[in-house]
């Protein structure tokens, strides 16, 4: 099982970063390379860059289970103001770069946000976008899945399948996340099905990443709140039998659930639990035991 969660970048950087998926007994992580709501980003060191690689190297850790997320605010979708769209543009080819010096192969981009244009026009800027991002070298850019809040384009396959049709390198790949899946109206407990429709359009092998989250709206309610494992709506079995998924064995599961009372990352207790594969009843009880024991 290759699993993870989203970690900090803040201390030490990458490092950091590794050090606290290996304390949460992740072989896989996730991070931003600063705050996900802004743009603000310092110099990369080039010494932990080379500790962190040599603490992966250690622990067997493979570098395609490090996965980067661009921050939010980018939006390729919309181009109405075009010095706007040019820097969410140029913002993301120096994350590729950053990624590049990082040595880390795949960076999870949200398509965009339509905000008053019309979906197709949207969908072909964001292809437009990538074009002028992309290189056939550089670390390859997957597309998530959204749960279609407001205006967000690619909450259905069909609109990542045209987002990806109009872009020319072969190098860019999706990321499935089930919470998005779940709150974008497609019924995941059948994920062979879903797999099946993903291979279809897409293609199985663009699938590089998963992200792992319970939701805690129904199906359909184009929400996107995330939940811990088992206290949401999609529930502990469907998640669990999505991490033993033969098809998908060797692709990441990321966690992005939320921290309890915003304080406590419940991610070492939600890894052991889909490790043992069952759900721990009282999750949150002993996240918060655990780390106020540490204080
Ligand atoms: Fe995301
Ligand atoms: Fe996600
Ligand atoms: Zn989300």
């Amino acid at each position: 099982m290759i699993l993870g969660c989203h970690v900090n970048f803040t201390n030490e950087q990458l490092l950091g970063s590794v050090k606290q998926a290996l304390d949460y007994g992740a072989n896989a992580l996730m991070f931003y390379t600063g705050a996900p709501q802004n743009t603000i980003r310092k110099d990369l060191d080039v010494e932990k860059i080379k500790e962190a690689h040599k603490l992966l190297k250690d622990n067997n850790f493979a570098i395609e289970n490090v996965i980067c997320h661009a921050p939010y605010i980018v939006n390729l979708a919309n181009n109405k103001d075009l010095d706007k769209w040019h820097f969410s543009i140029n913002f993301l080819k120096q994350e590729l770069k950053r990624c590049q010096e990082l040595g880390v192969k795949y960076i999870v981009v949200h398509p965009g946000s339509a905000v008053g244009i019309a979906k197709d026009i949207a969908l072909k800027n964001i292809s437009d976008a990538l074009n002028l991002i992309i290189l056939d070298d550089s670390p390859m850019i997957l597309l998530e899945t959204m749960a279609g809040k407001g205006t967000e384009c690619g909450s259905t396959l069909e609109e990542i399948k045209i987002i990806i049709d109009n872009v020319e390198s072969k190098n860019i790949g999706i990321c499935l996340d089930t919470c998005h899946l779940n709150d974008a109206g497609y019924d995941i407990r059948n994920f062979d099905e879903l797999l099946k429709k993903v291979d279809e359009l897409i293609g199985l092998k663009k699938v590089k990443c998963v992200h792992l989250n319970d939701s805690k709206n129904e199906i359909g309610m184009h929400k996107d709140r995330h939940e811990n494992l088992g206290l949401g709506k999609i529930g502990f079995d469907v998640l669990y039998n999505i991490t033993q998924n033969e098809l998908l064995k060797d692709v990441p599961k990321i966690l992005e659930t939320p921290y309890i009372d915003k304080e406590y990352p419940p991610y070492k207790f939600e890894i052991a639990s889909l490790k043992e594969g069952k759900i721990n009843p009282n999750l949150i009880e002993d996240i918060k035991n655990f780390y106020k024991k540490l204080l």
